[in-house]
């Protein structure tokens, strides 16, 4: 074995070591990934004394309950979101860079 394959060799295996460290961390990434996108999902409507099971097509409400196709408007399941505030910020938001785009216009 000559000196250039030992070198190969050695940096082959310090390669290797780096790649099992790396993937470890990528395993533990994708474990923290997979557990915020995979929230525990109710498997019946969160109306209180309502028994009926979820469809695949139900979705959270933005109080992030999921309700049956009876309870899913937000009056009906008394949603605790915030609708007024949420459209107040929106309105907000949307003034503000409406503002700021006045004031880029003017410069
Ligand atoms: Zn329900
Ligand atoms: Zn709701």
């Amino acid at each position: 074995m000559s000196f250039f394959d030992l070198n190969i060799t050695k940096i082959l295996e310090d390669l290797n070591e780096e790649n099992v460290a790396v993937a470890d961390q990528l395993e533990q990434v994708a474990t923290s990934t997979i557990q915020i996108q995979a929230p525990p999902r109710p498997k019946k409507c969160c109306k209180e004394g309502c028994k009926k099971k979820l469809m695949l097509s139900d979705f959270p409400c933005k109080c992030s309950q999921i309700f049956c196709s009876a309870h899913r408007m937000p009056e009906v399941h008394e949603c605790s979101f915030d609708f007024k505030k949420a459209a107040t910020d929106e309105l907000k938001k949307r003034l503000g860079s409406a503002v700021i785009g006045k004031k880029v216009d003017t410069i």
